[in-house]
């Protein structure tokens, strides 16, 4: 009960501050754009809950992000692909 508290509240706080570098290459700094993005994509029946986000710099993690799931095509039947 309590760690569930705990655990809602750095999951505010994480939301609130978004980190400086990208998850993926770790590039951050003035001229790095980050955004927020689905870890599994929300196409492929990823969550929208502040555990599936992590923070992409826009160009090329991102970029590549959005290629692959789309050169992946549709998604399949839920549950088929996710671990
Ligand atoms: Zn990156």
């Amino acid at each position: 009960m309590v760690a569930e508290v705990i655990q809602r509240n750095e999951a505010r706080r994480r939301a609130r501050c978004p980190p400086q570098f990208c998850a993926k290459c770790g590039r951050g700094g003035p001229d790095v754009r980050l955004v927020q993005d689905h870890i599994v994509g929300l196409a492929a029946g990823g969550l929208d809950v502040v555990a599936n986000l992590q923070w992409l710099c826009d160009n090329p993690c991102h970029a590549a992000k959005i290629k692959r799931e789309q050169a992946a095509g549709p998604p399949r039947i839920l549950g088929a692909r996710m671990y």
